[in-house]
């Protein structure tokens, strides 16, 4: 794995181990010589990865619509700042830009980009590996709503097993690499 993009929030959010964990994951990333892939903001724990990862040595790529630079405090120190015009036209540079993707704790943007990560894996759109960091259980009460839609009949199990949960940074980037590897580009039902 070359490149991990990581979806967060654009917030601190309520518990210091979240910009912790968004910092240990940057040095962690740049240790390894995988490079970052985000949002292109300097705000919340988008703004700690970012300059954790540039601090450690490695390489961040950021990617912002223009109508946000100045809203998310556009990043001047990366190592590559894509400046697009629309949300579909980040998601899909980010797509293209990296091997995989994880979600640390965020809001709707963190949501909307982890779900769309899945759906276009789903429909064999890409192959990429998405996994979510779990920190202090943040995702729990959503991984049990997403048992119920499997047992409500809506997503196989298939389908529902492609979401990877790790709760560690080192378990996290290990199944992404596995599963970026052995990934193929298929429909999901
Ligand atoms: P949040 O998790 O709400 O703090 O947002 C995290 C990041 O997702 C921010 O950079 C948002 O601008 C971004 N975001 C929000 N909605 C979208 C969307 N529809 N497509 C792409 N990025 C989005």
């Amino acid at each position: 794995m070359k490149r991990l993009a990581v979806y967060c929030g654009s917030s601190m959010g309520a518990d210091p181990a979240f910009a912790d964990t968004a910092r240990a994951l940057g040095g962690e990333m740049a240790r390894r010589g995988i490079g970052l892939v985000y949002g292109g903001g300097r705000l919340g724990l988008m703004g700690v990865v970012a300059d954790a990862v540039l601090e450690a040595g490695g390489e961040a790529h950021g990617v912002i619509p223009q109508a946000l630079t100045d809203l998310e405090v556009a990043h001047r120190g990366l190592t590559e700042l894509h400046v697009v015009t629309t949300m579909h036209e980040r998601k899909a540079k980010m797509t293209e830009l990296t091997d995989a993707f994880v979600a640390l704790p965020g809001g709707i943007g963190t949501l909307d980009e982890l779900f769309e990560a899945w759906t276009w894996n789903a429909l064999g759109y890409h192959a990429k590996p998405f996994c979510l960091l779990n920190v202090h259980g943040f995702w729990d009460r959503m991984i049990g709503f997403l048992d119920d839609v499997t047992g409500s009949g809506f997503m196989s199990p298939a389908r529902r097993g492609q979401l990877l949960v790790a709760d560690g940074i080192d378990a996290a980037i290990d199944m992404l690499d596995a599963a970026a590897q052995a990934g193929e580009r298929k429909m999901v039902w």
